[in-house]
């Protein structure tokens, strides 16, 4: 998104959630959810990160959201003005990778979803306790890109929880010229 000049930016109420549902404890099940944004170009602001619902598949090393609920949660989101932009869910890893099922549930997901966007978002929560840890990606039907982290003033990215907490931007700059919209 260098070259788009698009950011993608997190608020921290999504960032609260994604802190919430990490997999700190070994029995705790993968969590995940949805992602919507607002768009205010060139900036992409995932705005909400809904919370897992009954109906998701969990286990330790799985997540599978409902498409019912999901379709249910879209509408409700977009009669706010909130677009969909993907999905969310936690790993038990400290800095997470995404499997080869994650990223075949994201080639579906784009393909079976009505929306007008280049990509979808797929953001994967580590489990460190010192740091949130983010696996950050844009697919679309055939491709996968990572997004890496950069800093408000430089590339540092240096994401501490307090940073995270009281900053307002989780800032996220791919290397490679893409545009979500
Ligand atoms: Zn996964």
């Amino acid at each position: 998104m260098l070259g788009s000049g698009q950011t993608l930016v997190f608020s921290p109420k999504a960032l609260k959630v994604f802190e919430k549902y990490r997999q700190i404890s070994r029995s705790q099940p993968e969590s995940g959810g949805l992602l919507f944004a607002k768009f205010d170009m060139p900036v992409i602001k995932i705005d909400i990160a809904t919370p897992p619902q009954p109906e998701d598949r969990k286990s330790r090393f799985l997540f599978v959201s409902n498409p019912d609920t999901r379709r249910t949660i879209v509408r409700r989101y977009f009669r706010k003005g909130l677009h969909f932009i993907g999905e969310w869910h936690t790993h038990p890893q400290s800095e997470p990778t995404p499997s080869g099922l994650d990223v075949n549930s994201m080639k579906e997901l784009f393909r079976q979803s009505v929306h007008e966007l280049n990509y979808f978002v797929m953001v994967i929560i580590g489990n460190r306790t010192d740091n949130l840890s983010l696996w950050v990606s844009l697919h679309d039907a055939t491709d996968m890109y990572q997004l890496s982290p950069c800093g408000s003033t430089d590339q540092s990215c240096n994401l501490t929880f307090a940073a995270l907490r009281y900053r307002i931007l989780g800032k996220y700059v791919g290397q490679e010229s893409k545009s979500i919209k």
